[in-house]
């Protein structure tokens, strides 16, 4: 049978990320960025091996943008294109692993909405839209949060009146939970490890960033929670802070739900900390040079960091490795040493070569000789989201 080719589409509310999967090849075969849809500048921009290409598409939907892309994507599949695998950040209580799309998971999926009111509407508006284009495909979702659907009761119950869970799914859900579950795997493949005996802290850092405790395959607790604002330092977002925050600042500064929830979400973190930036890159460059909020922000981020892989160790029997991925784990040295300085109890140190060649896609280990395994792993979740959809093609 001749490598499957598998497209993998990622909507947001004004854009789609896709790229088109061989099961065979490392690299995409084709991905690229449809943006600003809706617009008068939306447009598409592409890559097909080393080349890379744009088209203006004034005033398209997430529909007209998807058919200006099944040219390029059958072009790209040699007209082989065997299914879509579509991200879709939250799956509730009802979504455990990838399904096929039908009338009846889409309900499901539509009912977890009020959930996670800005992703999933827009995740359902390009299902939706693919859907009606390639109606002879297999469609599958898959979930940030179906992974995490293992934890334990206590550790994704919080300490609120049970009603609210019951009647309204107040708890904890994790998100990320499609790159921790590939960073893990192939972790313990490089590890020469049985993936289903074996146990890891994951430390997913981008704009968004989560910790994670995978036992024999298996989340059994992460940093995120009914939404991905709880837990560490993000980009933009504040990860935790004292829940009375928000009556101390209705009652001191009269400000309204929305104005904390923009505060929140969209000002703090490194950014808010640093008064510079969201940007990891741009933080390291101002630290060198003496900048004191952005020193602040990466020590506070790190430190953070160190506490929640502390706390995610709970979860754990032993420790085969701690796992950095996620653009700023994949990529700064500084922040995995800052991290690991504060984790001497759990007998963590790094070897400072191996720390700083291992960047840029680089995989391995960056442990000092004779200290627990510390791995930097490239996350892909487009592979994993069409591992999962090829994998619902077989059965
Ligand atoms: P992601 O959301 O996974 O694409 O990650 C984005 C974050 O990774 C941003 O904060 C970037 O500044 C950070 N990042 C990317 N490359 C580097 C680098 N070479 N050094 C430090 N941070 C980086």
């Amino acid at each position: 049978m001749p490598a499957r080719n598998i497209l993998v589409i990622n909507c947001g509310s004004s854009s789609i990320k896709f790229a088109l999967v061989n099961e065979d090849q490392p690299q995409f075969v084709l991905s690229g960025l449809a943006e600003r849809l809706g617009s008068p500048e939306a447009e598409l921009h592409w890559q097909r091996g080393a080349d890379k290409d744009s088209l203006m598409i004034p005033g398209a939907d997430h529909r007209l943008a998807l058919a200006q892309l099944l040219p390029l994507v059958q072009s790209a599949a040699g007209g082989q294109l065997h299914g879509i695998g579509h991200r879709v950040v939250h799956g509730g209580e009802h979504f455990t692993t990838a399904c096929r799309l039908d009338e009846l998971t889409l309900t499901a999926i539509r009912a977890t909405a009020p959930l996670a009111p800005l992703h999933n509407p827009a995740n359902l508006q390009g299902i939706e839209a693919a859907m009606r284009l390639f109606p002879e495909l297999t469609h599958v979702a898959v979930f940030d949060t179906a992974f995490h659907q293992s934890m334990p009761e206590y550790a994704f119950r919080y300490a609120l009146p049970e009603v609210l869970y019951r009647e309204h799914g107040v708890r904890r859900y994790g998100f990320h939970g499609t790159s921790h579950r590939y960073v893990s795997q192939r972790a313990a493949e490089l590890s020469d490890l049985d993936y289903g005996h074996s146990s890891w802290l994951v430390a997913h850092l981008g704009n968004g960033c989560s910790t994670c405790a995978v036992v024999d395959g298996h989340s059994r607790d992460t940093s995120m929670g009914l939404t991905p604002l709880e837990g560490l330092v993000m980009g933009t977002r504040s990860g935790d802070v004292d829940p009375n925050l928000h009556s101390h600042l209705a009652r001191t500064l009269g400000w309204s739900l929305e104005r904390i929830d923009a505060l929140l979400n969209k000002e703090s973190g490194l950014l808010g900390l640093s008064g510079l930036s969201n940007d990891m890159r741009s933080l390291e460059q101002a630290r060198e040079q003496g900048h004191a909020g952005a020193t602040l922000a990466i020590e506070v981020f790190c430190y953070r960091l160190a506490k929640s892989l502390a706390a995610m160790a709970c979860a754990l029997n032993q420790l085969d490795g701690l796992i950095f991925t996620g653009g700023i784990g994949e990529n700064s040295a500084l922040i995995r040493s800052q991290t690991v300085a504060h984790l001497k109890l759990l007998g963590l140190a790094l070897d400072p070569q191996a720390n700083a060649k291992t960047v840029r896609g680089a995989a391995g280990p960056i442990q000092a000789a004779g200290h627990p395994r510390v791995l930097v792993v490239p996350t892909n979740e487009e592979r994993q989201i069409a591992l999962d959809t090829l994998e619902l093609l077989d059965h």
